[in-house]
């Protein structure tokens, strides 16, 4: 009995820790497949071929449940394979590839200002629809003296391994900020700015064109007291060339 629940505790810590980092890590109950639609499982190109070979099926199915004669058209052929390759290698090639390699550097020059990268492209599609919310994302954080510095591009290669997956865009701003912060250990905060526009809400429903912004910050930048920080974070953003 106690042992029960001991473990249904610790499986609820789990699916915990897979929500926020979208990670796979409790194999056993996900059954190799994602819990979280923006979840990650690294796959081996065979299994990824075999992926795509049964989703093209899947999707020669959908596309005569829609009444589509396509077999006849011959633009349309091909589509169930070109829709699966698609997916499987690139709009939500975050789930099936392995996290990019970070390399971590100490902060040997004590560097304690701002690091910001903006205008960071980030496309993603929201798992409501299936359809693209396309932006950028705007991130910053603050090395501790004797923290850990990233590589700026990998900042760049965290966005996209994150955004391509499908998911509403709250999620993926925390699971960016979440990532940084894990890396950048001993960090004094972290600021995460998604803006996008959402085809979602412009193509169907209301059908109007609008973006949506999502932050999520931490440490300096979340410091009630602190406005200067969170101020400069704002201002770089708002100076960006767009
Ligand atoms: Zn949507």
């Amino acid at each position: 009995m106690f042992n029960d629940v001991v473990k249904s505790h610790f499986n609820y810590l789990l699916n915990l820790l897979d929500y926020y980092t979208g990670s796979c890590y409790n194999h056993c109950m996900c059954k190799n497949k994602l819990k979280y639609a923006n979840g990650n499982h690294p796959r081996t190109d065979e299994e990824k071929h075999e992926i795509i070979e049964n989703a093209a099926k899947a999707y020669e199915a959908y596309m005569d449940a829609l009444g589509f004669d396509w077999r006849s058209d011959p633009n349309s052929a091909d589509t169930p394979r070109r829709v699966a390759k698609a997916f499987v290698n690139d709009l939500a090639a975050g789930c099936y590839n392995e996290p990019p390699k970070i390399t971590t550097f100490d902060n040997v020059d004590q560097y304690d200002g701002l690091v910001f990268q903006g205008n960071i492209k980030t496309n993603s599609f929201c798992s409501h629809h299936h359809l693209p919310f396309l932006g950028q994302t705007h991130v910053a954080y603050i090395p501790g003296k004797d923290g850990k510095v990233i590589g700026l591009s990998k900042l760049n290669r965290i966005v996209e391994w994150f955004s391509r997956r499908p998911q509403v865009q709250e999620n993926l701003t925390m699971q960016i900020h979440k990532y940084i912060n894990d890396v950048c250990v001993d960090n004094k905060g972290v600021a995460v700015l998604v803006e996008a526009n959402h085809t979602c809400a412009g193509l169907r429903g209301v059908k109007h064109d609008s973006t949506m912004k999502t932050a999520r910050m931490s440490g300096a930048f979340l410091d009630r007291k602190d406005i200067n920080t969170r101020q400069e974070f704002y201002d770089f953003v708002r100076d960006l060339k767009r």
